[in-house]
């Protein structure tokens, strides 16, 4: 059993301020895997005075500074790969293997990308006459989910850190033992006291405080559409700087020169990732109408070379996150069923023989079409849509009919054809063929957000502009 009954506020671990607890659910099993303290406002108001504190100083720390304490936080954090993937795979079902290779990697990734990228970062700009200065915006307040819990702590800690802000992250409440070893990881490294500092809880009680609180200068929400516009509600009185990654529904569009073993395959695998428990799943796959039939084979066969089971064991997909997701997919596959879309493959119910845990089957539907409740819902589990299109001004259209714009995909053997599709459709991340870069811009268009994450884009989330006019050397001599 896991235990986090403290929070780590100004550098110490510390009693809540009322000590009331949550258990914690280990979604293979079903049964409690450990328990959380739950902080309130003045849990937060006491975290958010030690981060306002510490402010002062670390704002004015050197660059040099900052990038020593990023490496040791590096080199900490490489020390508990094990731990913290142990830690993943209990709280929300990730397999052994996805949190080892994928969940945890991802994490230090952002945090060796933004060392590297404090090296050489431009934080002033000599306009001669004018003087542009980028400063960090002060204290910010982070809350993550917990579908990648590494990967969203991180890739707001680290330029966080890099920038000299000083922070309060309030993580998931259903996955808050790999952030508890995280900011162990920070306590390890030295970070001062008070520059990093996390309070457990859920959203009412401490998601509301951190972000209506009148002394965090900025918020940086993951997680859901509906919660993220709650948030922007709650920091609005206070004008404070809100930074939103939300929901998805992103289309990988299949163009017809695509090799559709590979295309198609990949789109499956890519979609069924993490349960599809991710925000930029590709869940609708665009095929040319006359190929759907072609298209159908390949997916169905991807989808059952999947295996489900036991994060521990030796299988593709582990359970979905908890009893409420379980009971939101089996509902939107049902209504693919009743509004007519095509059963490829999975369907409602449990896999065979698992009994216990929130396993869902990996399931494709296609014929789907663009009004159908499966191509409008961010469903968070491991369901497919197949649609149709007749030409590439249908795909696009198709594409970028959603209220989401978070990621987009494009398959296709000729660079030119993809490119161009890329251009046209409307969201912050299209992946042309499958590629990868940790380091390019993350976040959404519409629905989906606002402000970028990742590299050096997700050091301007965290700096103030000043502009200095009569910095040249005539005007100072007046
Ligand atoms: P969620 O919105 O329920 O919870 C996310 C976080 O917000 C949690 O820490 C939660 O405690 C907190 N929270 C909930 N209500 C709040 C409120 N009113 N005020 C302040 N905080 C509140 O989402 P989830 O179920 O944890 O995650 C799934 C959702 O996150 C999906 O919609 C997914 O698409 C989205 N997501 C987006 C990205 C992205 O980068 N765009 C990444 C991962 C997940």
């Amino acid at each position: 059993m896991r235990e986090s009954l403290k929070f780590f506020i100004d550098g110490e671990w510390v009693e809540p301020a009322e000590l009331k607890t949550l258990d914690v659910i280990n979604p293979a099993t079903e049964e409690v895997c450990g328990r959380i303290a739950l902080g309130g406002a003045a849990d937060v108001d006491r975290a958010v005075q030690a981060a306002r504190k510490a402010f002062a100083s670390w704002s004015q720390t050197s660059r040099e500074e900052r990038l020593d304490i990023l490496q040791r936080i590096v080199a900490e954090y490489q020390k508990r790969f094990g731990v913290l993937a142990a830690a993943v795979t209990e709280e929300m079902g990730a397999p052994a293997s996805l949190a080892q290779r994928a969940q945890v990697p991802i994490g230090m990734a952002h945090l060796a990308t933004a060392a590297e990228i404090l090296k050489t970062f431009k934080f002033e700009e000599d306009r001669g006459q004018t003087m542009i200065l980028k400063e960090p915006i002060g204290v910010c307040g982070f809350i993550t989910p917990w579908n990648w819990p590494l990967n969203q702590i991180a890739c707001k800690v680290a330029p966080a850190l890099a920038t000299g802000c000083t922070m309060v992250l309030k993580p998931s409440e259903v996955a808050p033992f790999s952030a508890q070893i995280f900011a162990e990881i920070l306590q390890a490294a030295g970070v001062p006291a008070g520059v990093f500092n996390l309070v457990h809880g859920d959203g009412p009680g401490v998601g509301v405080a951190l972000s209506s609180h009148p002394d965090v200068d900025m918020i940086s929400f993951t997680g859901s559409t509906q919660a993220g516009i709650e948030v922007a509600k709650n920091a609005a009185p206070t004008v404070k700087r809100v930074h939103q990654e939300l929901g998805g529904k992103s289309p990988h569009v299949v163009l017809d020169d695509a090799l559709f073993t590979k295309s198609v395959g990949r789109g499956v695998a890519s979609m069924m990732t993490n349960s599809g428990q991710s925000c930029n799943a590709p869940t609708r796959m665009l095929v040319p109408q006359a190929r759907m039939e072609e298209a159908i084979a390949v997916a169905r066969e991807s989808a059952e070379r999947i295996t489900v089971g036991d994060p521990n064991g030796n299988h593709t997909l582990g359970p979905v996150v908890s009893e409420a997701q379980f009971n939101k997919i089996q509902g939107l596959i049902q209504k693919g069923i009743d509004e007519g879309a095509t059963l490829v493959t999975g369907g409602p119910g449990r896999p065979e023989a698992l009994e216990r845990g929130y396993f869902v089957k990996p399931t494709v539907f296609a014929n789907v079409t663009p009004e159908m409740t499966i191509a409008r819902e961010e469903i968070f589990g491991p369901v497919l849509s197949i649609l149709g299109y007749a030409d590439l001004d249908e795909a696009v259209a198709v594409g970028n009919d959603t209220e989401y714009g978070l990621a987009a995909y494009v398959s296709g053997a000729d660079a030119a054809q993809a490119r161009q599709v890329a251009r046209r459709l409307r969201a912050g991340q299209v992946t042309i063929n499958g590629a990868m870069d940790v380091t390019a811009p993350f976040g959404g268009y519409k629905m989906s957000g606002n402000g970028r994450e990742w590299g050096d884009f997700a050091f301007h989330e965290f700096l103030e502009t000043k502009a200095v006019v009569g910095w040249g050397e005539q005007q100072a001599a007046e």
